[in-house]
């Protein structure tokens, strides 16, 4: 993936910006460099954030229209290329998206 073009630098600062600023462990900020984009379906993107300073990393999930984001602590040495390998190949379907939608929408209705 090439992490040099101006929308992936862009994009990168968004994750940091709206999912993790600091490190969790150290509370550096982190910087473009730390970021990498695992896995981009259009829908749901995954992001790797991992620290320069302490090496901690991070795994990072948002779902595109629903905003939601959820963040994994990572304990172990695997690299973002090799991550990719144990993630499944499709990613969340349209579909998926839409059941989470409509199941969210009925809780709320219910919830009052
Ligand atoms: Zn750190």
């Amino acid at each position: 993936m090439d992490s040099t073009d101006p929308i992936t630098i862009q994009r990168k600062q968004f994750f940091i910006d709206s999912i993790a600023r600091f490190c969790d462990k150290c509370g550096t900020p982190y910087t473009v460099d730390d970021i990498n984009i695992v896995q981009n379906t259009g829908m749901s993107t995954i992001i790797h954030f991992s620290c320069h300073n302490c090496k901690s990393k991070h795994i990072a999930t948002l779902v595109s229209p629903l905003g939601v984001t959820q963040r994994v602590p990572l304990n172990t040495d695997l690299e973002e290329s090799e991550i990719s390998r144990f993630l499944p190949q499709k990613g969340f379907s349209t579909q998926d998206v839409l059941d989470v939608y409509e199941e969210l929408k009925k809780q709320k209705a219910i919830k009052v």
